[in-house]
């Protein structure tokens, strides 16, 4: 495998943006995806189609798989507003197609889907997606959802639905997915036989590579890696605002008491060798967000580079790198990373000390780290939580706040504030609306308490109403 020199340090953004009075439409994009919005540059009429040629690939060592550096992550397809079913809006088949195919025309060959995303129908959307396509020109990621604790026989059941969805007899890459604890592994993949089931699997053909996904303490990893199995690679959460401040993901941080930190995690698995899979290089899509002075001190150095971008090369230069994920439902997402990745450059010493000057004002901001996951969602009192979030966050990136009220610039920015609120955020769906019942703060992986949120953005708002 091709090492590239790991380089960088630091944080980055591309923002999920509800769009004027569509909250209906812009929320089922919001739930599942990030908005096209944060691009910068990226969307210049200008900039050259991605070049298929160019983008580059890395080879597992094991297999010999050549792989696209630009994995296509299949758990943010877009979403059909009309197509409402019983979990909600539907993947919008159509735009789904188009992507997968755009991705395929351009050299994207790794596909990573799982049993919960999109309530399954991801597994049958990329199933019917690569059906038209030779099993050979591409690799299919899945996993087993060890976490639901399934027997023996469930699990085997879970695998067989998993192929008949995806419509392939094998999977190249399949994962044990989200290992957290020691204690949790043994029960279910070492009592339950599901691990030897999986190696059986493999064993036969109908799993070419074995490997897992990771969310967990460093006894987890030690156990792993002291087993008498061969792991064939590992997908982990890397972003340089984890690694530069050395602060364990958010998921870690809710399934164990004392998550492995990332500079440990990532010095023990290049210590390995293991190939690795990079999941949310842009840290739930919090890297794509950036205020306009971090965002300056980028373009700067990049004019037409999206702060998405920054973020893909950090990881991309990390040792072992395979494939790095990337969720995306829109096809600028998707042109702005093939473009980053054809072909890949490791930022440079200049770039790197500009991404720490960025990532530091980035991380002094006072944004909500509301990712936009619709995890909390439905608010029973009809508050549309992502929604208020996402209006604060972006009038604070874009420094529009309303402060003092003696300043020159607070009339405009009071007005800003409360049009672009209105039309965000329906009257009976705003924050005001909220009762503090905390129905919704389990539910948050980002650890907010959404109530006590509420609440100061309900006052804050009124206030400003009153001062008309
Ligand atoms: S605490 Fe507020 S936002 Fe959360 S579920 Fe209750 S009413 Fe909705
Ligand atoms: S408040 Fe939390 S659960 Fe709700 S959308 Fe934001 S990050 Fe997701």
């Amino acid at each position: 495998m091709k090492h590239d020199t790991p380089a960088m340090r630091r944080v980055y953004s591309r923002r999920a943006v509800i769009r004027g009075a569509a909250v209906g439409a812009a929320a089922a994009a919001l739930a599942y995806g990030l908005d096209k919005a944060g691009l910068v540059g990226s969307q210049d009429p200008g900039l050259p189609e991605p070049d298929a040629a160019r983008l580059s690939y890395r080879i597992h060592p094991g297999s010999g798989d050549a792989v696209s550096l630009l994995g296509f992550g299949c758990m943010r397809f877009p979403m059909s507003p009309e197509a409402a079913g019983p979990h909600g809006p539907q993947i919008d088949e159509a735009a789904a197609f188009r992507l997968v195919d755009y991705a395929l025309a351009h050299g994207v060959n790794f596909f990573d889907t799982a049993y919960p995303y999109h309530q399954g129908v991801s597994e049958e959307v990329i199933g019917k997606a690569l059906k038209r396509r030779p099993r050979d020109s591409f690799f299919l990621a899945d996993k087993m959802p060890g976490y639901r604790n399934p027997t023996l026989d469930e699990a085997e059941k879970i695998f067989e639905t998993q192929l008949a969805r995806c419509q392939v007899d094998y999977f190249d890459y399949y994962l044990l997915h989200n290992l957290s604890n020691v204690e949790h592994y043994r029960k279910i993949y070492e009592s339950n036989g599901v691990v030897d089931y999986l190696l059986e699997m493999k064993r036969v053909g109908r799993i070419r590579n074995l490997g897992w996904s990771f969310h967990g303490d460093m006894p987890m990893l030690e156990y792993l890696l002291s087993r008498d199995l061969h792991w064939d690679f590992a997908m982990v959460q890397f972003n340089y605002h984890d690694l530069l401040n050395n602060v364990p993901s958010l998921i870690s941080q809710m399934r164990v008491a004392e998550p492995a930190p990332p500079q440990w995690l990532l010095e023990t698995l290049v210590r390995t060798g293991i190939p690795l899979i990079i999941m949310e290089p842009l840290l739930g899509g919090r890297l794509a967000r950036l205020n306009k002075k971090a965002l300056t001190i980028l373009q700067e150095e990049k004019p037409q580079a999206s702060a998405a971008s920054w973020a893909f090369r950090y990881v991309a230069a990390l040792p072992n790198v395979l494939t790095v994920l990337s969720g995306m439902t829109y096809m600028e997402h998707l042109q702005d990373n093939l473009r980053t990745y054809s072909p890949f450059t490791p930022l440079s010493e200049r770039e790197t000390v500009a991404l720490g000057r960025a990532l530091n004002i980035f991380i002094t901001q006072e944004n909500i780290p509301c990712t936009a996951c619709y995890y909390c969602m439905p608010c029973p009192y009809g508050v549309e939580i992502p929604a208020v979030f996402t209006h604060y966050n972006h009038c604070v990136d874009d420094e529009y706040i309303p402060k003092g009220a003696r300043n020159a610039d607070y009339e405009k920015a009071r007005r800003a504030f409360l049009v672009g609120h209105d039309r965000s955020v329906p009257e009976l769906r705003q924050a005001i609306r909220c009762t503090g019942c905390g129905i919704c703060v389990p539910l948050c992986p980002q650890r907010i308490n959404i109530p006590e949120q509420m609440s100061r953005l309900g006052k804050f708002v009124e206030g400003l109403r009153s001062e008309v």
